[in-house]
């Protein structure tokens, strides 16, 4: 596995956050002005006026190519609420984001090998409160996560539904998004504490030609690609939750714990440290199991804004993503 790559991108500031921001972006380095030993270091950080075709480039374009090669991958968009995960993963009508731009990509990757026949399957689902949905059905149904010697370790009862173009790809994206909105007054903050896993399954074997004896020498390949938008990061005592809320809030700050304690063994893994990573620990680092860690590709944009309110926010999401370094 390479070493998992992190990207920062701070989101646009409105003019009057911009002339007191209390940080300083130079090169790959961002840190508070006042403070220079706060400082992080990432492979890259881009500013409020990058484009997501950008930040898709640094890395997120390359663990697609992979996936179809037969490389599995994950690539995360973290950050507390209103930091831009999802215009970053999703996008908005002025710009597509990596989900988009990937669905574009792989298809078009798809194309240029010739030599193979590819099926792609997706599916799109989310974790709330420690509960599995698929998006894709209609009806709401509590999903469970098994695990055998054939399939691996799978969410039972998924759906995966063929796909051989990228609009219908987004069609169902779509769908999908239309579907979280049924019972929710107040959309905002349930998808700040829900994290969503699109996934793209791709699966190849060599093109036999009816001249050949038939056998190909070659076995199937297939790969796992998960485009993630996590919860916000924020502490639910910050926002003063109570009941519900906490709950919901207790059940978000675990497994995001857990994705950083497993993205930390994986990275000292990396260098050679090893120990034992704890997947099982949560339902999100346990689906992504397969495409965390081993011959997988990992990438984790780090959403943040640069405003002087959200510092201690923004430097608790530093924080995190440096722990993937
Ligand atoms: P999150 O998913 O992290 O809660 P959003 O992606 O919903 O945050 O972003 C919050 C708001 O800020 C949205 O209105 C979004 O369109 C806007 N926004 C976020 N990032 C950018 C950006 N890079 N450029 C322009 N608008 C952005
Ligand atoms: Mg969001």
């Amino acid at each position: 596995m390479d070493r998992i790559h992190v990207t920062v991108r701070a989101r646009p500031l409105s003019a009057e956050d911009a002339q007191s921001s209390p940080w300083r972006i130079s090169g790959n380095a961002v840190a508070l002005t006042a403070q220079p030993s706060t400082r992080f270091e990432f492979d890259r950080i881009f500013g409020e006026e990058c484009r997501t075709a950008d930040v898709y480039m640094a890395r997120t374009k390359h663990i697609v190519d992979s996936a179809v090669q037969g490389f599995n991958g994950t690539v995360f968009a973290y950050g507390q609420t209103n930091s831009g995960k999802t215009y970053t993963m999703r996008g908005s009508d002025d710009e597509p984001g990596i989900i988009p731009l990937a669905i574009h990509d792989l298809f078009r990757s798809i194309q240029e090998h010739m030599d193979r026949e590819f099926l792609v399957r997706m599916s799109y689902m989310e974790i709330y409160n420690e509960e599995i949905n698929d998006l894709l059905v209609p009806e709401h149904r509590k999903l469970q996560i098994h695990e055998n010697s054939e399939r691996g370790i799978y969410v039972a009862g998924l759906s995966e539904e063929i796909v051989t173009h990228p609009e219908q790809v987004l069609d169902f994206v779509s769908f999908g998004e239309s579907r979280r909105h049924i019972g929710e007054t107040n959309m905002n903050v349930y998808s700040s504490r829900s994290h969503t896993i699109f996934r793209m399954v791709v699966e190849s074997r060599e093109k036999v030609d009816d001249s050949d004896s038939g056998d190909s020498c070659d076995a199937v390949r297939v790969s796992v690609l998960n485009l993630v938008d996590l919860a916000g990061s924020e502490r639910a005592a910050k926002t003063g939750a109570e009941g519900v809320r906490l709950k919901e809030g207790s059940h978000i700050n675990k497994s995001l714990m857990t994705l950083g304690t497993v993205i930390k063994k994986l990275s000292e893994g990396i260098k050679g440290q090893g120990g034992h990573v704890p997947y099982r620990d949560s339902k999100l680092t346990r689906i992504l199991q397969p495409a965390l860690g081993g011959n997988a590709n990992t990438a984790i944009i780090c959403n943040i804004t640069l405003a002087q309110v959200h510092a201690d926010e923004t430097k608790s999401s530093l924080q995190f993503a440096s722990r993937a370094l």
